[in-house]
């Protein structure tokens, strides 16, 4: 069936691939913005190697894949294919690092690397906010304002607790686990990696990471800043590929701890690979987060939230509130305001520092998103899109909001990790909660009411790990994030972060 787009304000503009003189301004101006510095500076190497026992190293197999620029499918670079050969190299070196040197050495020494290496990752956070851009394809201020001040962020609050872990957990000695295998998506490149990094090094661990398929670059740029930042060989190692890459360093029994961020289906699979081992396990994977507006909300405040909550991104967030809930007295304001807004966002290219929505991350999730969306409307959804002009390279979705979504939609059910939002109704808090509360997943929710009682009674029994209350996706490493149900287990960030890198027994 085909989709029903009502049609809005033009939005989309790509300076990339859209000739200058038929560009069109959300606001109806004729000036263009100067380009981004950030566009022009930095280029990915043509290829990349692995990084195991601190070198760069060929695959045994001599196999390389592409990377892509999601915004004009070119090739960026080729990027090593780890093989179980590989893997096994990576998992010994991590092992006789942590036997020889790191798991011996004093936390003060530790933190004096972590504080190294964040101090290496704030000067270059402008190449590196470039070419998570580029390989990404989300847009530059998400990465260079968002994403590498966080990284930093991560790297100096672990740094700070390496040589006090043993204040953390009253009355108990903490000792590392040993090897981790640390395993990330697409999404959050080079945040995710050093979400996983810097506790387990502040811990006294050792680690594998393998990066997601389509966004190895940062992660080999971070691994020449290990190298830089002298921290000793094979403390930490980098393995490039696909799943089963992934798939031979969970199964590899050399391995005492497995860190795995993405989708709940593969933490499924890992979770049973680990059901009957040693291995400690923490799994943060997918949402469906809702959003709850009450009539007594500050409105305004409140579309904003909620537009900055799934659209920033491209909807590429595990915790994007992709339900909106709205008390039915103010509905159609909610409405009116969601579409008046969503007309003024910028489509385009990820390297421009006006855009607001940059490529989605590959072929396969632009796919999954179209074929979701597809099926919203063909079960009932109307949905709401502005007319845009999207780059015909690259892999684009315009921003949608669908209404008339019921909880049995598919869309209401399944993570879509895009830019769309369904829109549902309720009449009473209960009613709302209930709803909300009707998925398999429980990552995160947002509650908007001027009401800090109503506040306090909602939040309370909203199945999800973060809950924000009048704001919405705001992170800070001193705040654990991760889920309930089919969300995941385990916590990241905090002092509850740093229990899952610790053994206490
Ligand atoms: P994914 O397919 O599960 O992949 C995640 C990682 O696992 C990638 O590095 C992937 O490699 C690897 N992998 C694939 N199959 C594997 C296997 N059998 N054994 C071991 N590793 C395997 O997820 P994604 O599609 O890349 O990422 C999106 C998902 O991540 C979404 O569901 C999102 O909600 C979730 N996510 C959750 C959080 C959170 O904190 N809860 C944060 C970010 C994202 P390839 O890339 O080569 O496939
Ligand atoms: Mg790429």
């Amino acid at each position: 069936m085909p989709r029903k787009a009502k049609t809005l304000a033009v939005v989309a503009h790509s300076p990339a691939v859209i000739p200058a003189s038929k560009r069109t301004l959300s606001f109806g101006a004729k000036w263009q913005y100067a380009p981004a510095p950030e566009s022009v500076v930095v280029k990915p190497d043509a290829r990349y190697e692995l990084f195991i026992g601190g070198k760069f190293v060929k695959p045994k197999s001599g196999q390389y894949f592409s990377t892509l620029n999601p915004a004009n499918e070119k090739q960026l670079s080729e990027i090593a294919l780890a093989e179980q050969a590989d893997v096994n190299a990576a998992v010994s070196a991590a092992r006789r690092a942590y036997d020889n040197v790191w798991g011996k050495m004093s936390g003060r020494e530790r933190g004096k690397y972590l504080f190294r290496i964040a101090r290496i990752i704030q000067e270059k956070a402008r190449e590196l906010a470039v070419l998570e851009s580029l390989d990404g394809g989300k847009p530059i201020k998400e990465s260079r304002d968002f994403d590498l001040p966080q990284v930093a962020a991560h790297f100096f609050y672990h740094a700070g607790w390496a040589d006090k872990l043993d204040y953390a957990f009253s009355g108990k000695m903490p000792r590392p686990v040993g090897v981790c295998a640390q395993i990330i998506p697409w999404n959050f490149p080079l945040l995710m990696a050093a979400w996983k990094i810097a506790p387990a090094l502040a811990c006294g661990n050792t680690i594998v990471l393998k990066p997601a398929e389509t966004t190895s670059i940062t992660a080999m740029h971070l691994a020449r800043i290990l190298q830089e930042a002298e921290l000793p060989d094979g403390v930490v190692n980098i393995v490039t590929g696909a799943g089963e890459t992934g798939r031979a360093l969970v199964e590899h029994a050399g391995v005492d701890k497995i860190a795995f961020t993405g989708s709940t289906e593969v933490g499924k699979l890992i979770a049973k690979a680990t059901a009957g081992t040693n291995k400690k396990l923490a799994l943060e994977l997918g949402g469906k987060a809702a959003h709850i507006i009450f009539d007594d909300a500050p409105l305004d405040q409140a579309v904003e939230g909620i537009i900055g909550g799934i659209f920033f991104n491209q909807g590429h967030v595990c915790c994007a509130g992709s339900r909106l809930f709205v008390q039915e007295g103010v509905y159609r304001t909610v409405i009116k305001k969601l579409r008046d807004r969503i007309s003024t966002l910028r489509v385009g290219d990820p390297l421009d520092k006006n855009t607001d929505i940059g490529a989605i991350n590959s072929r396969a999730q632009l796919d999954k998103i179209r074929s979701l969306v597809d099926a919203g409307v063909a079960e009932g959804g109307e949905l709401l899109q502005p007319r845009c002009t999207l780059p015909e390279r690259g892999y684009w979705f315009a921003p949608s909001v669908i209404t008339g979504v019921t909880a049995s939609h598919r869309i209401a059910q399944e993570e879509i990790f895009g830019p769309v939002l369904s829109v549902l109704t309720f009449r009473t808090p209960d009613e709302a909660v209930e709803r909300a509360n009707n998925t398999p997943y429980g990552l995160s929710a947002g509650v908007w009411t001027d009401k800090g009682s109503k506040i306090f009674k909602t939040i309370s029994k909203l199945r999800a790990g973060v809950v924000w209350a009048n704001t919405y996706n705001k992170f800070d490493p001193t705040s654990p994030f991760g889920g309930y149900k089919e969300s995941g287990f385990g916590r990241e960030g905090g002092i509850h972060g740093l229990a899952s890198y610790v053994r206490l027994d």
